[in-house]
């Protein structure tokens, strides 16, 4: 059997290729100086790597707008201002003509000079900078040293998967995914920037290796499965069967999915499951429409600050949500409010360093602080509302003060649209997050002041089980059918239609087969996916009965283990479902 190495599910897809190392990093740079004659010549070359640094984030930022959209290409914008910053360049060229330092060890110097003033006047709100600001540096630096550009291969070479400490979203983007078949890292997180531009792209990636310094050699062939999040390097024989099989089998069956997904999610025993879609960006809502969802149960809007220098306008917030809307006529669309803080910083907000982001100024508790940036951002969502059925959703919400304080922001901003001619409507449905243990528990309250509740598992089961949802080593802790959580979603769901609002789930929980069998089981009748794993629920869904469904969550709800709630749903769900056709991670049916 081959070496295996497991990580965390970051995009789905298996990739079969051979590994190659990325190490984007700061090359060493030679400690050269300069006779002063050679200064203009220097100052000639450094100009030159600017230049050439300039047209190829162009380039990349061209492609990114045709590939995934204008609004998605400013990602780009900071270093391409970085380029033309007086403190980058006119710094650099002082120490070649002031101190007749070479250009790259001036840059280098420079680059070091600016990220350690950044690092200690902003702390941890200027990690995108600094991203930005070392992307820029390793481009730059590559070009002035000779070395040939990093992450950029032949078609040839291909097909790879590539293994990194971390990526970034410039070198995300202008990998081309027919060589780049797969993307395996230690650090970054299923949320971080270039993981969803991954995910759009269709690039399988697999995060939170503990080390993959170990056994994984150059060249080597591997097998990643950024479903399960696993890694196989030198498969052998067998492996190699299960997996060409395992493809053959989801290729079979996307043929069969894509007829599946023109029919209604209706269980056996007719009862129908809205079935929406979880989205990162505006350009997925016509893929999600095409897998058959039936409206966006979550719009996570962040990717509208990560990653950016300058606060998103309303206007551009109101085309993104708008865009979406008409995406779903009649259809209902969740648009969740910025959900910053944990590890997301976007770097024109001053975020404190703190000891547990996660368990600090996150979410809610952001946009309450920073009104403007909250402000236009319900503004957008009012315009949007206009043009079909909005539900806005606060993230994170722990307390009724949060929802109310919401409300008379909501009315407050009615009233400056009112007085600026501008039309919006009041039509849209006001709902939270149920993701602490606190939101679950006092549900009752919170269902006073709410039009809705969407049940977020993922942060749910991390506050619940006090589990890391983004550490690796934490991987087997992190289970969603803990009992304690099995309680929790039955509790929120009674709770629920005992104030006749409805409750969904949108996080990944909803996406596995057992989950969704878990879910509609505990009465729970919506359920928002990942785009690309709408089919394959709704097939679940198509499979079996609600009655066995409930059954098995009774069972699940007496049960005194993790592994019995398992065992009363792998039971319960029986013949109905090939769970090894899925191998989700919680569907234990990994080879
Ligand atoms: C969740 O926490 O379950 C959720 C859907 O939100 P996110 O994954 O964006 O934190
Ligand atoms: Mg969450």
């Amino acid at each position: 059997m081959g070496r295996t190495h497991d990580g965390l599910p970051a995009s789905e897809g298996l990739a079969f290729g051979r590994i190659r190392r990325l190490d984007w990093e700061v090359p060493r740079v030679p400690d050269r100086s300069i006779e002063p004659d050679q200064v203009e010549a220097e100052l000639d070359e450094f100009r030159a790597a600017l230049e050439w640094a300039r047209g190829r984030l162009e380039q990349i930022r061209e492609e990114a707008a045709r590939r995934l959209g204008e609004m998605e290409a400013r990602i780009f914008d900071p270093q391409l201002l970085m380029l033309r910053d007086s403190e980058v360049v006119g710094g650099t060229e002082k120490l070649i003509e002031r101190n007749h330092f070479a250009a790259p060890r001036a840059f280098q110097l420079r680059m070091l000079e600016l990220k350690t003033l950044w690092a200690r006047t902003s702390s941890a709100m200027v990690l995108d900078r600094l991203n930005d600001l070392e992307d820029l540096e390793v481009r730059v630096l590559h070009r002035l040293l000779g070395h040939p550009e990093p992450g950029v291969w032949a078609d040839e070479e291909g097909p790879l998967i590539v293994v990194a400490r971390n990526l970034t979203p410039t070198l995300t983007v202008q990998m081309d995914p027919d060589v780049v078949r797969g993307l395996a890292t230690e650090q970054g997180t299923r949320t971080s920037h270039w993981a969803i531009l991954a995910r759009s792209q269709g690039i399988p990636a697999v995060v939170g290796f503990v080390r993959l310094d170990n056994g994984v050699e150059e060249g080597q062939e591997a097998i990643l499965d950024g479903r399960v999040g696993r890694l196989v390097v030198d498969p052998d024989e067998r492996d190699r069967t299960v997996y060409r099989e395992r493809q053959v089998r989801i290729r079979e069956w996307e043929e069969e999915l894509v007829q599946i997904s023109r029919l209604d999610a209706i269980t056996l025993d007719g009862h129908l499951v809205s079935l929406r879609a979880n989205l990162d960006l505006p350009s997925e809502a016509e893929r999600a429409r095409d897998r058959g969802a039936e409206g966006v149960g979550l719009f996570r809007t962040e990717f509208l600050v990560v990653g950016r220098n300058a606060m998103p306008g309303e206007e551009e917030q109101y085309e993104a949500y708008r865009h979406v809307t008409e995406s779903f006529p009649n259809r209902a669309v969740f648009i969740r409010t910025f959900d910053l803080g944990g590890d997301k910083f976007p770097s024109f907000l001053h975020m404190p360093a703190e000891e547990n982001p996660f368990l600090g100024w996150r979410a809610i508790r952001v946009c309450l602080d920073e009104l403007e940036l909250f402000r236009p951002q319900l503004r957008a969502i009012l315009r949007a509302s206009v043009h079909g059925d909005l539900r806005i959703l606060l993230p994170m919400v722990n307390d009724v003060a949060e929802v109310i304080r919401v409300r008379e922001l909501l009315r407050e901003e009615e009233a400056v649209l009112r007085s600026r001619g501008i039309a919006f409507s009041t039509s849209y449905k006001l709902g939270i997050l149920v993701e602490t243990p606190a939101a679950a528990l006092d549900a009752a309250e919170l269902a006073r002041h709410c039009d809705f509740f969407s049940i977020g598992t993922n942060d749910l089961v991390q506050y619940t089980l006090a589990v890391d949802r983004s550490n690796a080593r934490l991987a087997n802790l992190y289970n969603p059918f803990h009992p304690s959580v099995v309680r929790q979603l039955h509790q929120v769901s009674r709770v629920g239609q005992a104030a006749g609002i409805e409750v969904s789930v949108c996080g990944e929980l909803a996406g596995t087969p057992l989950g969704a069998f878990l879910l509609v089981g505990l009465d729970i009748h919506a359920l928002s996916v990942a785009w690309p794993n709408l089919p394959e629920i709704k097939k679940v869904i198509r499979s079996f009965r609600v009655e066995d469904a409930r059954k098995a969550a009774r069972r699940a709800l007496a049960a005194s283990t993790s592994e019995e709630v398992t065992q009363a749903l792998v039971e319960g769900i029986g013949d109905a479902v090939d769970l090894a056709a899925f191998s989700g991670r919680w569907s234990l049916s990994i080879p």
